[in-house]
């Protein structure tokens, strides 16, 4: 993958950069957020590391700017600890993770390949893939290493929703907007039912639905053989 990080934090961005490098990934440093706009008009990424510190424009009016122009790079957003309102603004300028600093090399490269993956699966139609579970979008059936796991509606569409965004959080908002339909109403309280009908299931499987206290959920990105 090619990935552009946007920190001017000189260590930092350095240390990124040979984490990636190490993984046969090549990596853009920039240090502010004009450079970073200059680039991905000129350049193509395929994923974006980006600091929210920065000296004159921030990573939020950068985000704000790119979204703005359409321009849809999956962002990870580097924040500083407790500072929950950083988060809660990132992703709703269309940030796709978020990352508290200091982070452990391997939690990094596990969440640029959830949101790499993630970005591949929208575009491969029919089934989505996520370590030993599989959703067959066409039949609405879901398999853990290939055995059938019953999921009515509701489940399923969590499920699913969880799947396209593994790797993000997901808003409890978000959620009731996006399951809700003409016939039925749905509740926050309900989703909460749904998450702890769907947990045992995916549980043995090593595949966890984390709750993001006062926000939502996030599905924890699947650790590929290559990333443990
Ligand atoms: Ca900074």
């Amino acid at each position: 993958m090619r990935i552009l990080i946007v920190e001017d934090d000189p260590l930092l961005a350095d240390a990124i950069t040979q984490l990636l490098r190490s993984r046969n990934h090549l990596a853009d440093t920039v240090t502010r957020a004009e450079m970073a706009e200059d680039a991905i008009e000129q350049e193509s990424f395929d994923l974006m590391i980006l600091d929210i510190g920065l000296p004159g424009m921030d990573g939020f009016e950068l985000l704000r700017r790119l979204r703005a122009k359409n321009r849809h790079v999956p962002v990870l957003v580097l924040t500083a600890r407790d500072a929950v309102e950083d988060r809660v603004t990132g992703l709703e300028l269309g940030a796709d993770d978020y990352l508290v600093k200091p982070f452990a090399n391997e939690e990094l490269l596990a969440r640029l390949l959830a949101l790499s993956r993630r970005s591949r699966n929208l575009t491969m139609g029919h089934k989505y893939r996520y370590g030993p579970l599989e959703l067959d979008l066409g039949a609405r059936r879901a398999s853990l290493c290939g055995m059938v796991v019953e999921t009515p509606q509701r489940e399923w569409d969590l499920l699913r929703l969880l799947v396209e965004n593994e790797g993000r959080i997901l808003g409890k908002e978000r959620i009731v907007a996006e399951l809700c339909t003409v016939e039925k109403e749905l509740s926050a309280n309900a989703i909460e039912v749904y998450i702890s009908r769907l947990r045992p299931k995916l549980d043995p499987a090593g595949i966890h639905i984390r709750t993001v206290r006062g926000f939502g959920y996030i599905l924890e990105p699947w650790l590929d053989d290559a990333a443990r």
